[in-house]
């Protein structure tokens, strides 16, 4: 029988070896698990262990739930696509597109779906942070689109161990989706520690074209070779492969994103997942007018929640336009077609 695997592995095969993701679900089942070894290196952006830890020879969860080993198993449910705006004016101009994230939250607390939200916020350096939102305001602070890595997943033992919370909303990339996905997989019928299948009840998935490292994007490209003071920047956006970053209404930048791809984590060169395809409900901005969202229902569940939502007045939707849901899908594909070149390029070294 092979010899069970742990970090030590996970670190060779995926975190060393330009895999890794940032999910954050090394760190966030470690911890579940009552050990708490792990941690996110921020500086370096990647999951360590502590000093001189030493692991069970029965553990090794941390190795087999990460989504860079093996892939989750696809399933698939629905695929509708809407164009959605949040009802809420003020909630509208605090968050990015139509606020549609903000608002499906908001309505998932007010309805008592959930008692909490796994969201990330940032501060006036751009730096982010992951937090358990709990109310409007909290939410509306999450709002609008970072473009550098956060580790969303370790949120999850937040909510649960930290908050005592048993209903919880997941927001997060797709790799961070299908890293819950994983570890769902992975769990439910092992350790299923604190009960975490049966607590994420909703999960919402962003469109992601790639994250940056922050040294990169920020020091280095827009600090440095930009001029951009960082803490005037209010808001960034990559739509339509341009990477606009303004300060309140005034555009400070618009640039083709081929200019930041240096930046560009190694773990994200290999992802093929535009939309999360593990989430209930996924939002972007592809395919809809300036001022929208794209939402795309993907599971009963998601449904559910979404048709919740309308009826209580939380967000207005119709049926995406036939052009937009083209759109979402070649850039499915395209990113897709990308991830999977690369990682034929790196098993090839062409
Ligand atoms: S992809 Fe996620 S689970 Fe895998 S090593 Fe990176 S942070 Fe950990
Ligand atoms: S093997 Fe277990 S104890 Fe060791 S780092 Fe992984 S999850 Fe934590
Ligand atoms: S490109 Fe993929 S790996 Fe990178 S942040 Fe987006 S979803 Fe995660």
């Amino acid at each position: 029988m092979e010899a069970k695997k742990d970090f030590s592995d996970l670190e060779q095969e995926v975190i060393d070896n330009g895999k890794c993701a940032l999910c954050g679900g090394c760190v966030a089942t470690c911890r579940l698990l009552n050990y708490g070894y792990l941690s996110v290196d921020h500086d370096k952006e990647r999951p360590v262990m502590g000093e001189g830890l030493e692991c069970p020879p029965d553990c090794g969860y941390c190795y087999y739930q990460c989504p860079r080993v093996e892939k989750p198993e696809m399933r698939h449910e629905l695929e509708e696509m809407y164009e959605v705006v949040a009802t809420d004016e003020g909630l509208r101009a605090a968050a990015q597109d139509g606020g549609a994230v903000t608002a499906l939250l908001a309505y998932a607390l007010a309805d008592g779906i959930v008692e909490g939200c796994v969201t990330v916020v940032r501060d006036e350096h751009w730096k982010t942070r992951v937090q358990v939102a709990m109310d409007r305001s909290s939410l509306i602070k999450a709002a609008g689109s970072k473009y550098t890595p956060s580790a969303a997943l370790t949120g999850i033992p937040d909510a649960i161990i930290d908050r005592g919370l048993w209903s919880v909303a997941l927001v997060g990339t797709p790799c961070q989706i299908a890293g819950y996905e994983k570890m769902l997989a992975v769990g439910r019928d092992t350790h299923n520690a604190h009960n975490f299948a049966s607590i994420i009840r909703l999960r919402i998935g962003l469109f992601c074209m790639g994250s940056y490292s922050y040294k990169g994007l920020v020091n280095e490209y827009l600090a440095a070779e930009r001029g951009i003071n960082i803490r005037e920047v209010t808001g960034m956006q990559i739509s339509n492969n341009v990477l606009h970053v303004y300060s309140n209404a005034k555009e400070l930048l618009s640039t083709d994103i081929s200019e930041i791809e240096p930046y560009k984590r190694e773990g994200c060169r290999i992802c093929e997942d535009f939309t999360a395809l593990f989430s209930d409900i996924s939002v972007g901005n592809s395919g809809t007018p300036e001022g929208k969202s794209t939402v795309i229902v993907r599971t009963y569940l998601g449904k559910d929640i979404f048709e919740g939502a309308v009826e209580r007045g939380f967000i207005d939707a119709k049926p995406l336009d036939p052009s937009g849901t083209e759109l979402v899908h070649r850039l499915m594909e395209q990113k897709k077609r990308a991830g999977i070149a690369e990682k034929e390029r790196r098993k090839t070294g062409k």
